[in-house]
């Protein structure tokens, strides 16, 4: 038997994993093996793989630990041997990170332990050895923090607390009277390490672990456990991703920014992840460590000298202040950023897609720590895949693939209406993180953004803990942190607007106030953010909605090459259906009629017909509403001339249109000259226990044939006075809710003898097709019947989704959310097609109907047309076209084109 490799070596430009492993070595543990594998400096280390963090959720530490322990210390052995130094040695130690890694890069998600295998002992060797005592006590101090958060679980105990380590350093700082880390010396740091450890004995009631194994083994198990934090799962549950992948540990040995002014760390990006452009760029920091440029602890300087002058005059900074407070690491390091200018494009040209990668500079030598495709907005999605089109460096089908259609979404987000915003009030100004605009209300903590409709979230500075607070808010405010920070990656990939480290503003948690240019807010005032530009203005600016073009149209139309489905749109009205038009919707795909029947005149006499005990009386009313229903489909056709537009018949039950108050009533009674106890009667008469599973659909049109009839009329009328005036109507008339194939008959019928008198009438006549709603079970399992008499088929998986689960839609939200946060559902199958079950009745639905008419057209009309994943599905069972709302029409020209190609692969 061959044994489970669990522990993969890297350094010295050798590797026993690569690029490809990241399912078992996480992508950062994959991609340091590549970059040994070639040639950029990486220091050596080992991953250990996500597998056994399965096994560590099943059995615990000490089985991991058995079963991991031979190949650890193996693998600690050739650190030591490429190193030249030994962990846990007093002379000559080495240290090394504990790091996490997924499958999929989630930033800042899970815990990391920089500087392990120091004690009291260790210290005093690594000072020695360096000859540098302030290193040595910065990085244990560093350690004892970290290890004290990750691996001990000290965190603030209430969100308007600090962290226990931090209220240290800043007493101490305070009594010094600095401002920076960099300014304590060895003494402060060594009472700094005092206090810490006192922190952690009260905190925990234990000695802080001075055993660098203990160490080890304690900081790789709370890595996997990072795994479980509540942010991690949060973030999993935001970007679908399995809760079974589990992460990889990457130990490593230690490189230090943090040796004095000649070391430092930073993250650059190979192009602007927030615009695409073709820049290099990041932030960095003299004498400094991991996080210290994420986190907002000073304010981090550019790398190149370009980006510097173009961050300077954002921040309003003089250039002899830049130069002298804030100079480039092209100025002040030109050797190291010489080479780390052409590994980032060796990097690039590697991956072929934008990178972004964590260095460190340890007394001049330039090492790397990460890289990993760079997380952008929407906008630079699209430019960064089309720039590389272009370059060649990729070709059609790479780029389709490699683009994320749900991030097209941002691209038709809201923009700030150009007159609103000349006039609007300037209050402050930051850096551009995340470009869009937003409007909201202020709010101070993440856990509070969900208290109205709109909120801006205002930090001074953000923590992965506020991940969900992000999410909710429209758009966020930090007073600290660079490009980099972690608001601004977090919303950059959320392609939420976001302005950051505006310096000016201030904010005080306590009182729940935002000061900005001399006013102060409180919580709930309104502000906007032009996440472009990275201004903050006072009170709320109109929005408008923006235009599909440049490189956006032209991937559309690269995506309409490779596609087979098409893609319609949902629409009720002329705008709506412009705007889809404009967005390269190919027709509508279900256009409801019962909208049309709620304007001013109109529901009076919809009531008048509903209430009415006789036809004749229904036929009135009937013909009162014909000429508004008429006059509303040439509106549509008219917008969608040319193409086709399937008209859906009144679907919900009757009940819903008439009056349920007294006033309503007898205003009713009145204007029908009957008595109000007669309008309560046949109201209370209407009334249904299930109406969803009532007197509706093709049930209304069959019983009250008439209203079929005059909804008929009205289309076919429609196309023929627009045929008149020369335009071209192609109207599909579609029955909803079928089960029966004698339901689908009748209505057919009374559609056809209605459109033929109009033809008689007019001495015109036009094309028009009669199909069906797939949407009760039974008519998927009937399907080949009624495809006798249907010329297409449009599932209706809102309806189909709910009859085959048994959910009703309105009360769903009960125990749905309950059913995902216990695992019992994936998804929430209104918004995702359930594949496996709701997916079967669609394939058998289809291949049935086909069986009889071949010719027949299917398509999908349900939310889950404008979904991707559902669309990939639709595709792969021969759908003609899917349907969705105008929004979510580019989203699904991308995805078609995206499921053709996958399924031809
Ligand atoms: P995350 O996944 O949150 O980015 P990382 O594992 O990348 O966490 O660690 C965060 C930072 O810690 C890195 O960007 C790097 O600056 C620093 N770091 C990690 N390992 C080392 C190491 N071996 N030497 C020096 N710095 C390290
Ligand atoms: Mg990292
Ligand atoms: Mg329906």
């Amino acid at each position: 038997m061959t044994r489970v490799k669990r522990v993969y070596t890297f350094g010295n430009k050798e590797a026993e994993g690569n690029e490809k492993m990241k399912d078992l070595l996480g992508g950062k543990g994959a991609n340091l093996a590549e970059m040994n594998l070639i040639g950029i400096p990486v220091p050596p280390g080992f991953t250990i793989t996500t597998e056994v963090c399965t096994e560590y959720n099943k059995f615990g530490k000490d089985k991991v630990v058995e079963l991991i322990k031979d190949d650890v210390e193996a693998a600690i052995k050739k650190v030591e041997s490429i190193i030249g130094s030994k962990f846990g040695d007093k002379e000559n130690p080495l240290l090394v990170s504990v790091r996490s890694g997924a499958r999929v890069s989630m930033p800042g998600m899970m815990d990391t332990v920089l500087n392990l295998g120091l004690n009291d002992d260790v210290v005093q060797g690594i000072a020695k050895k360096t000859g540098n005592e302030r290193f040595a006590w910065d990085s244990y101090r560093r350690f004892i923090q970290m290890f004290g958060d990750v691996v001990l679980g000290l965190k603030p105990e209430s969100k308007e607390d600090h962290d226990p380590f931090e209220e240290v350093m800043d007493e101490i700082k305070h009594k010094k009277g600095v401002q920076n880390d960099t300014d304590l010396d060895v003494n402060d740091l060594k009472q700094i390490v005092t206090k810490y450890k006192e922190v952690v004995k009260r905190k925990t009631g234990k000695d802080f672990p001075t055993d660098p194994w203990d160490q080890l083994w304690a900081a790789i198990m709370a890595v996997f456990d990072s795994w479980q934090n509540p942010r991690a799962k949060y973030y999993r549950a935001l970007n679908q991703i399995p809760e079974e992948w589990g992460t990889a540990v990457t130990v490593q040995s230690m490189v230090f920014g943090n040796m004095g002014n000649n070391s430092a760390t930073g993250v650059a990006f190979t192009r602007d992840a927030s615009t695409g452009e073709k820049i290099f760029n990041g932030e960095y920091l003299v004498n400094a460590q991991g996080e210290d440029v994420v986190a907002g602890i000073r304010t981090p300087q550019q790398i190149t000298l370009e980006g510097s002058k173009r961050w300077a005059a954002l921040a309003n900074i003089s250039e002899d202040e830049r130069k002298t407070k804030y100079p480039s690491l092209e100025e002040v390091m030109p050797d190291a950023y010489a080479e780390l200018f052409s590994i980032q494009q060796k990097l690039e040209n590697h991956y072929r897609d934008m990178q972004d990668i964590e260095f460190t500079i340890q007394e001049g030598k330039l090492w790397l720590l990460q890289t990993r495709n760079g997380k952008r907005t929407g906008a630079a999605m699209v430019k960064i895949g089309m720039d590389m089109l272009r370059e060649g460096m990729i070709d059609e089908k790479t780029l389709l693939l490699r683009l994320e259609a749900n991030k097209l979404d941002e691209l038709l987000h809201p923009v700030f209406d150009s007159d609103s915003v000349k006039t609007a009030k300037v209050m402050a100004k930051g850096l551009p993180a995340s470009p869009g605009a937003a409007t909201g209300q202020i709010v101070f903590f993440a856990d509070e953004a969900k208290k109205y409709p709109k909120s801006i979230l205002v930090r001074v500075e953000t923590s992965p803990e506020d991940l969900e607070g992000i999410n909710v808010a429209q758009g966020i405010l930090t007073a600290r942190g660079g490009m980099t920070s972690h608001a601004a990656v977090v919303a950059r990939g959320m392609g939420k607007c976001c302005v950051s480290g505006a310096g000016s503003i201030k904010i005080d948690y306590k009182t729940r106030t935002l000061g900005m240019s001399g006013k102060v807010y409180k919580e709930g005032d309104w502000i906007s953010l032009n996440g472009s530009t990275g201004e903050v203005y006072d009170g709320s600016i109109k929005t408008i909605t923006p235009k599909l073009s440049g490189d956006f149209a032209e991937i559309m139309k690269i995506s309409d090459k490779y596609t087979r489905m098409y893609v319609r749109t949902n629409a009720d009205t002329p705008h709506d259906a412009k705007l889809a038009r404009d967005f390269g919707a190919k027709g509508i795909g279900l256009c409801r009629t019962e909208h049309m029947f709620f304007d001013g005149e109109r529901i009076k006499a919809m009531r008048e017909m509903i209430l009415a005990t006789t036809e004749e009386g229904r036929r009135k009313a009937l013909d009162k509403l014909l000429p508004y229903q008429r006059s509303d489909f040439e509106g549509i056709f008219e917008a969608m001339h040319d193409l086709p537009v399937t008209v859906r018949l009144l679907d919900p039950p009757l009940h819903e249109f008439v009056p349920h108050e007294d006033e309503n009533q007898r205003e009713m009674a009145q204007e029908m000259g009957i008595s109000a106890e007669e309008v309560k009667r046949i109201v209370d008469s209407l009334h249904e226990i299930n109406p969803m599973l009532g007197h509706r659909g093709c049930r209304l049109g069959n019983t009250y044939p008439e209203i079929t009839e005059m909804q008929a009329r009205a289309i076919i009328e429609a196309a023929v006075n627009l045929k008149k005036r020369g335009i071209n109507a192609k109207p599909e008339i579609m029955v909803p809710l079928t089960g029966t194939v004698q339901e689908m008959e009748m209505q057919k019928k009374i559609v056809k003898d209605a459109a033929e008198k109009v033809f008689a009438e007019t001495g015109e006549r036009v094309d028009y097709l009669i199909g069906t709603m797939i949407e009760v079970p039974r008519a998927a399992l009937v399907a080949d019947k009624i495809a006798e008499h249907a010329e297409f088929f449009s599932f209706g998986t809102n309806d189909l989704t709910q009859m085959t689960f048994g959910y009703s839609r309105d009360d769903a939200g009960k125990f749905l959310p309950i059913y995902l946060k216990k695992g019992l559902l994936k998804n929430d199958p209104f918004q995702i097609l359930d594949q496996e079950g709701v997916g079967q009745l669609v394939k058998m639905g289809t291949e049935r109907g086909r069986q009889t008419c071949p010719k027949l057209k299917v398509g999908i009309c349900g939310e889950h047309g404008g979904e991707p994943s559902s669309i990939e599905f639709c595709n792969s069972v021969g759908m003609d076209y899917v349907s969705c709302s105008p929004f979510r029409v580019p989203i699904a020209r991308l995805a078609a084109a995206q499921a053709n190609l996958k399924q031809s692969k």
